[in-house]
């Protein structure tokens, strides 16, 4: 399954929020079996999200969206995926039903735009905060606030799927440069993606969907590097 994730927010742009939950949702798919294909920060602009999440839903079987879902004038996701899709914005009954008894709100403490969804959307209930998600033509509309976003996350994951990869790393104490070679033996003789991190030393991450395969490929790769210490045998 191929995902591209759209995180929405002025404030991811601007430097003042740290994009976790791009990464908690990049690796939680990942781990999965699912390629994440593109991860993409657009502002809070109706027609920016509605230009990304139209490209990408056409191009990949599933497209997460987070942030922005609030009723305040700068939450304007739920509207822009309505446009993607061509679908107007429009009270959500459910929606309503699920926040004025499980949610434990009155209608009259509701801002009226919460319940707010593209027309004939799955509702997600909330269970972390007040703002419901949607799903709507494979794209699953998911809050910004990182709590209300993983457990909403939680409700779909098994949605999102594909071939579980196993994947190991070994850190490896030689100049990047240097291994090249012993990389492209390494992928020659075995069927391993092969990702290679410098920073102080080198992390080489193998994956592979054969698990006995992933394991003679690292044996093999640590008996031809200088493994950091303790690595060593
Ligand atoms: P609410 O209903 O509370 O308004 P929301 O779905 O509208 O939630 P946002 O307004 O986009 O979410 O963001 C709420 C807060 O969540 C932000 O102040 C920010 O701290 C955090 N947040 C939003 N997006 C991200 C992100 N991608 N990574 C980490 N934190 C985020
Ligand atoms: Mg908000």
């Amino acid at each position: 399954m191929r995902v591209a994730v759209v995180t929405v927010g002025d404030e991811l742009l601007s430097g003042d929020t740290v994009n976790t939950n791009a990464a908690w949702l990049c690796e939680r798919l990942t781990d999965r079996g699912v390629d994440v294909e593109r991860v993409t920060t657009v502002p809070d602009d109706v027609a920016d999200i509605a230009r990304v999440v139209n490209e990408y839903r056409a191009e990949h079987d599933a497209v997460v969206v987070t942030g922005g879902l609030g009723p305040t004038h700068d939450d304007v996701t739920m509207a822009g995926v309505a446009a993607a899709v061509g679908r107007e914005l429009s009270a959500h009954e459910e929606a309503r039903e699920w926040l004025t008894s499980e949610g434990g709100y009155s209608a009259a403490d509701l801002a009226e735009r919460t319940t707010h969804l593209p027309a004939r959307a799955r509702m997600l209930p909330n269970a972390e905060g007040v703002a419901p998600g949607a799903v709507v033509e494979g794209i699953y509309v998911l809050p910004g606030v990182p709590a209300e976003m993983k457990a909403m996350f939680e409700t779909v994951d098994e949605e999102f799927t594909g071939e579980t990869a196993f994947s190991t790393v070994v850190d490896v104490d030689e100049p990047e440069s240097e291994l090249v070679g012993r990389f492209g033996e390494l992928r020659e003789r075995f069927d391993v993606t092969v990702g290679s991190y410098p920073g102080e030393t080198v992390r080489v991450k193998l994956t592979a969907t054969d698990e006995a395969v992933l394991d003679e490929a690292r044996r093999w790769l640590e008996s031809r590097v200088t493994l950091v210490d303790g690595g060593a045998e």
